[in-house]
């Protein structure tokens, strides 16, 4: 390569020269024949004799100033040199008068046989008069292409090209190297595709070339190939994204709280049911740790244990997640680990579902209350009955008036527990669904009058009056009328229990065209805004003065709410404290058991 460098160097070097010769060539001919004319014109006496001329003088002073030149000459006929002008250092060639012309201008090249420089030389006759009288020779050194004086020049020219050759190379092979890679990746490449290839492939333009058609053809392919993979991928993708938008679907839709974390403790998918049980925006608990977003933490620790752990088997666990001033609710979760299903040893995260469990807990909460409740209701009429008993049995039992107050106290006792085991048996029957509603055509005039007039006579003595409002036209309804029964008298007796000296109680009917209303008033000691809540409870009794001073289980209002659901209807209650309170029992016509028996 550094060859090759130096070669087109000195090519063009050597070009330039060349040109240069020529150049100065020309220029010396073109001055050259212009002096010789001019001087031929003069004549030979005017070059040869003296004084010079001036006018001629100036034409030789002009041809002496080319650095070319190298001698003039005037000589006779016989060859004798009658004048000249010599350039330091020039020889000039001798020459024969033969061999010049005596009638026209001539060039020729001419060599000093002892030094072996070349001239251009012209050459003319000179007149004197008419008549030939001698010749003029000028002669011009004649430019070679390779000069002495010139190789300083071109040594130094050959040494910078010496010194730049390095650089070149290392130039081209920076710009060459990557080319040089590409070339041997590609050979690589095509090796793996099964090409023949060399251990070091030739850098050859052609052989890249086919190697690179090589490489296109077997690039072609392989984006067939990929095209074709990509398709069914993505064909694939739909797939599962429809199978999941599916399997989303389905979560969304179950009644219960479906959150999935996968194994570092990061939920990945929430459904909306999971959000409200657990009072958090769906939005906030996806792609986070349950300590990011849950606030109770006692439920952040019970997912926690998920964590980065591979909990095997499952774990269940009930949170009240009641909020202040809002109803109590409770809420079970249980984890599952979410296993492979060929190695139950990879497990993929974990399965927590939450369901609302607040009408089980308040039920089995509900249930031990009732028992605790049926015990202690029980407890104080056995404990009167038991303790009158003893008494009897006593000393005391000698006295007959003690014996009549024993028998009257026994049998209000035993009165109280029939009525109250009775009323127990009813809601039980009624809660579980074992009671039968017999209907039948009943008159609601007959019926109401006949509770009424049966309260009202075991209030005798009392300081209340009584008023009915009930019209005897009023439509006879198909209902059970036992409880019925039940429930108008409940509502009765608890007007006159809870009722005061010189109240009233008043019960009416009132029939439209789509309902009947019952409703049963007093003027007694009234209901506060927080027993409303709670008087259809079991059990529950107000724990107000007046309302403990009078008997009771807190049955009455339960059973007789139930009785009237029963029937399709609904009861509601309006009270003033201190003035009284108003129980209404509304049936639909149409709907209800309750209907216009016809
Ligand atoms: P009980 O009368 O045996 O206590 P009930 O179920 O009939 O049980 O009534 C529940 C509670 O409702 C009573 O304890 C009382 O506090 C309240 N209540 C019911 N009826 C009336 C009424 N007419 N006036 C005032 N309070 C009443």
């Amino acid at each position: 390569m550094i060859g090759a460098s130096l070669l087109v160097i000195v090519s063009i070097v050597f070009l330039l020269l060349f040109h240069d010769a020529r150049q100065q060539e020309r220029a010396a001919r073109d001055q050259g024949i212009d002096l010789v004319r001019a001087l031929s014109q003069a004549g030979y006496d005017a070059l040869v004799t003296p004084p010079a001329r001036l006018d001629v003088m100036a034409i030789v002073r002009e041809g002496l100033n080319n650095d070319a030149f190298a001698y003039l000459t005037v000589s006779n006929l016989a060859g004798g040199v009658q004048r000249e002008f010599v350039a330091p250092g020039v020889i000039v060639p001798e020459v024969g008068v033969a061999d010049l012309s005596t009638s026209m201008i001539e060039e020729r090249h001419v060599v000093n046989d002892a030094s072996g420089t070349r001239f251009l030389e012209f050459h003319a006759p000179l007149l004197s008069g008419r008549q030939v009288a001698g010749f003029l020779r000028l002669g011009y050194r004649e430019a070679s292409v390779l000069q002495i004086g010139e190789l300083p020049f071109f040594a130094t020219m050959a040494l910078t090209v010496f010194l730049l050759t390095p650089l070149f190379y290392f130039m081209l092979k920076v710009e060459v190297d990557p080319l040089k890679r590409a070339n041997e990746q590609l050979g690589a490449l095509l090796a793996k595709d099964g090409e023949n290839s060399t251990a070091t492939p030739s850098l050859a333009l052609p052989d890249m070339a086919e190697r690179f058609k090589s490489f296109a053809d077997v690039a072609r392919e392989r984006i067939d190939d990929l095209e074709g993979q990509r398709d069914e991928l993505q064909t694939s993708l739909k797939l599962a994204a429809y199978q999941r938008a599916r399997t989303e679907s389905l979560l969304q839709s179950l009644p219960e709280g479906v959150l999935v974390l996968d194994e570092t403790g990061v939920v990945r998918f929430a459904n909306e049911r999971t959000a409200t049980l657990l009072r958090v925006p769906l939005e906030s608990i996806i792609g986070l740790r349950p300590a990011e977003w849950c606030e109770r933490t006692d439920v952040v620790a019970f997912l926690a244990r998920y964590e980065g752990r591979l909990v095997q088997g499952h774990h269940a666990e009930t949170f009240d997640m009641t909020h202040s001033g809002t109803a109590q609710r409770w809420v079970a979760a249980t984890a599952l680990p979410l296993m492979s299903r060929s190695d139950r040893a990879q497990i993929y995260g974990t399965m927590v579902v939450f369901r609302d469990v607040t009408a089980e807990h308040l039920a089995r909460q509900g249930s031990s209350e009732f028992v605790a409740q049926v015990a202690h209701e029980l407890k104080t009429p056995i404990n009167t009955i038991a303790m009158y008993s003893e008494s009897l049995q006593g000393g005391e039992g000698d006295s007959a008036e003690f014996r009549i107050e024993a028998a009257n106290v026994i049998h209000d006792e035993v009165e109280r527990l029939s009525t109250l085991i009775s009323d127990m048996l009813s809601i039980t029957r009624l809660e579980i669904g074992a009671m039968n509603i017999e209907r039948s055509r009943v008159k609601l005039h007959d019926l109401l009058k006949d509770a009424f007039d049966t309260v009202a006579r075991g209030a005798r003595g009392s300081d209340l009056s009584f008023r009915i409002e009930v019209p005897r036209e009023i439509s006879a309804v198909a209902a059970d009328k036992n409880l019925l029964r039940i429930a108008i008298n409940n509502l009765l007796t608890n007007a006159v229990k809870y009722n005061r000296p010189g109240g009233t109680v008043i019960l009416t009917a009132e029939e439209t065209d789509d309902s009947i209303r019952i409703t049963v008033r007093d003027t007694g000691v009234g209901i506060t805004p927080e027993d409303k809540e709670r008087i259809f409870d079991k059990f529950y009794r107000s724990d107000r003065p007046e309302v403990r001073a009078k008997s009771g289980h807190g049955l009455g209002l339960s059973l007789a709410r139930e009785i009237v659901q029963l029937h399709h209807g609904a009861m509601t209650v309006n009270s003033v404290i201190g003035q009284g309170s108003e129980f209404v029992m509304e049936f639909a016509k149409e709907k209800g058991l309750i209907r216009q028996a016809v």
